[in-house]
């Protein structure tokens, strides 16, 4: 089967919470003497969130009105098999990916965005504020805020603003406030251009900033994109879905891959076949890319450190290069953040999943093979999870295993065309 759908009664009903399913207990968030305090969270995140982010209950079920969104966005997402790219790399392996470039923003990021966005206006909230690297998840919040009559302010990294004009046209398109950081509107942004006038700035300052924003203003709530619990628990659609996929197609995965940033679409795309590893159900490899110049899970240490620049949230156990990492400008704007998901870091701290730090023009190569093959153009961070991918498949010809292997697709290319453009004129190195 090339291509597996669902109908849309298919759509999950429940979120699925790894939380109780973890190997070992989750460490807790913890107060820091020098800033980030627990106390300050509920002013920053709606109720519905604040209960996901500590619930130990296993299904949460997703409201008629999110999922009624869900359905108008196209859920569920197709999973498909990449038939040419198998056959280019002659490999006996069989390869899905689960197709999140299918959203109208182009990513997944709109799973949890629609979700936020809905639990903060029940909430009585007007406004969202939030970061964004590449742009992807300031549109996806852009677009969210927009069907539920909210409004929305993005923070974007300048050097994304400056490499990605068109992002910045979705966004104000769907109504979204775009402001480049670091900026001269919040305390933060100024100090950053105070040491810098040309800051190219960093996720982590873009998140003190909309953070600031959030906590001196009562109509607004905070969103971040990725990282937190309910973030990966609004993501399990992926993995739920692709689980029945998986069913339909008779095949039980032996290696699942995906990108990671903050982790959230890698780990929403495993948290059900998670479960069903440690029940001892699939005997399943988990590998999570990252880029070599932002080498959180392979180079990292897992240990307690604040989720921004600035140190306003509150202490998170997770995979770090430590809060004030400047990474290089890579093109997968999406993947340069500090730390990891505190859920997934943990996955990879029990060995059930394994880190691989992938260099940027490999990364490119793999895009191009994949889009000459299926004609799909990765997004720049979706390159790594294919590039690792590919490896698994090119292993399976040398050894003749016929390993299934599936990709969570996490976003095209459409509007990174510079980054594949540099690639194809010898510029990236
Ligand atoms: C944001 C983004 C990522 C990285 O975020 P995660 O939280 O790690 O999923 C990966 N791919 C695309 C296309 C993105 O937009």
């Amino acid at each position: 089967m090339h291509k597996i759908t669902l109908p849309s009664e298919e759509i999950p009903r429940k979120w699925y919470n790894i939380t109780p399913d973890l190997p070992v207990e989750m460490p807790a968030p913890k107060n820091s003497e020098e800033g980030g305090n627990l106390e300050n969270l509920p002013k920053l995140f709606s109720k519905g969130v604040l209960e996901q982010e500590m619930s130990q209950d296993r299904w949460i079920k997703i409201p008629k009105e999110v999922r009624k969104v869900y359905k108008m966005i196209g859920r569920p997402s197709p999973l498909f098999r990449a038939k040419r790219l198998e056959e280019m790399l002659d490999t006996p392996a069989k390869i899905y990916y689960k197709r999140e470039d299918y959203s109208p923003t182009g990513s997944h990021k709109l799973n949890t965005a629609i979700a936020q966005a809905y639990y903060a206006k029940k909430d009585g909230a007007e406004r969202l504020c939030t970061e964004t690297g590449a742009g992807q998840w300031g549109t996806a919040l852009s677009l969210a805020c927009s069907m539920l009559d909210m409004d929305c302010t993005v923070y974007m990294v300048r050097i994304s603003f400056n490499q990605k004009p068109f992002r910045k046209t979705i966004m104000q398109l769907y109504g979204g406030e775009v402001i480049p950081s670091p900026s001269d509107q919040t305390t933060f942004g100024k100090k950053m251009l105070k040491e810098d006038p040309n800051h190219p700035g960093s996720l982590g300052i873009a998140i003190s900033e909309a953070v600031e924003d959030a906590l001196n203003n009562e109509n607004a709530y905070y969103s971040l994109g990725s990282v937190l619990n309910h973030v990966l628990l609004h993501q399990s659609v992926i993995g739920l879905e692709t689980q029945k996929q998986l069913n339909i197609a008779g095949e039980t995965p032996d290696v699942m891959v995906g990108c990671v940033g903050g982790g959230s679409n890698f780990a929403g795309a495993i948290a059900p076949f998670i479960k069903e590893h440690i029940d001892g159900k699939i005997n399943c490899k988990f590998l999570a890319a990252e880029p070599e110049s932002c080498p959180t899970l392979t180079q990292g240490k897992y240990a307690y450190d604040f989720g921004d620049t600035a140190g306003m949230t509150p202490l998170l156990k997770m995979y770090t290069l430590g809060h004030d990492f400047v990474p290089s400008s890579v093109h997968a704007g999406g993947l340069r953040y500090h730390g990891m998901a505190p859920q997934l870091s943990l996955l990879v701290n029990q060995g059930i999943v394994e880190g691989r730090a992938i260099n940027q023009k490999d990364t490119f190569q793999s895009g191009v093979d994949f889009a000459k093959a299926e004609g799909v153009v990765p997004a720049p961070e979706t390159t790594h999870a294919l590039k690792v991918a590919m490896d698994e498949a090119r292993e399976c010809k040398k050894t003749g295993e016929e390993k299934t292997i599936v990709v969570s697709f996490s976003g095209h290319g459409m509007l990174d065309l510079k980054g594949y453009d540099d690639f194809l004129n010898g510029k990236i190195v």
